[in-house]
């Protein structure tokens, strides 16, 4: 007699592999109606060039990207390069953004990370992760945005909105940012991840929104399985 478990047979194989194939379609449906909904989803955090996004995104920790842009206006109107930053200087820095959360800290890394590309990669915002996450005051999340938007990369940061979203419908289910960063990076088709980060994030902050998601007008939301929908 044969040892250890006796191998499935057909009929039971069966419902496992239409499950996973389902949900495969399940996710690409979410996605191709996310898409078809906004083709070319952008940043709502205003930039100039790769270093004044990798800065807005630095900013943008804890803060409205509204709040954000408000400050950086003015900020970028003077300094948009990392030369013109470090020679505006931290006190200056800290002036103009002071009406952002943590501005202390963040002007203070803002000016190191400016003086560390102008002495590291001349005067460049590197397109490589790690170089990325080096620099002051850059986490996975910030070198996440910076790669995709500026370098059109397909990353996918995973915001408070992109967090809740993944765990709600849900896509990928986890108890941190990276957890549900790696289980979306497994599940979405390829051919959406340039854009899926933008997607997610929209979706959270406009409809699937924290407190009350606005499931009437939802275009997934039959693809939903979100137990506390709102009607
Ligand atoms: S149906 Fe409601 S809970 Fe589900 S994704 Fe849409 S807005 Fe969010």
């Amino acid at each position: 007699m044969a040892r250890g478990n006796p191998a499935p047979s057909p009929a039971r194989r069966r419902p496992a592999g239409a499950a996973k194939a389902a949900e495969r379609a399940r996710v690409e449906e979410i996605f191709a109606r996310l898409a078809a909904a906004n083709p070319e989803p952008k940043s709502e955090l205003e930039y100039a060039n790769p270093f004044t996004l990798l800065v807005a995104v630095v900013l943008s920790a804890q803060a409205t990207d509204a709040g954000v842009n408000k400050a950086t206006r003015a900020l970028f109107a003077l300094a948009d390069t990392p030369a013109r930053m470090a020679a505006l200087g931290e006190a200056a820095l800290a002036e103009k953004i002071r009406t952002i959360g943590l501005y202390r800290t963040k002007a203070k890394n803002v000016v190191a990370l400016s003086q560390a590309l102008i002495h590291d990669y001349g005067g460049e915002v590197p397109d490589d992760r790690e170089a990325l996450e080096a620099l002051p005051g850059v986490g996975r999340k910030t070198a996440n945005v910076v790669l995709n938007v500026a370098f059109g990369e397909p990353t996918l940061a995973v915001d408070t909105h992109v967090f809740r979203v993944a765990n709600r419908i849900p896509l990928a289910k986890g108890s941190t940012p990276r957890a549900v960063e790696d289980g979306l990076v497994k599940i979405i088709p390829a051919r959406f991840m340039r854009h899926a980060h933008h997607w997610l994030i929209l979706h959270g902050r406009y409809v699937c929104k924290a407190r009350a998601p606005s499931c009437a007008r939802c275009v997934i939301a039959d693809l939903c399985r979100y137990e506390d929908k709102t009607v």
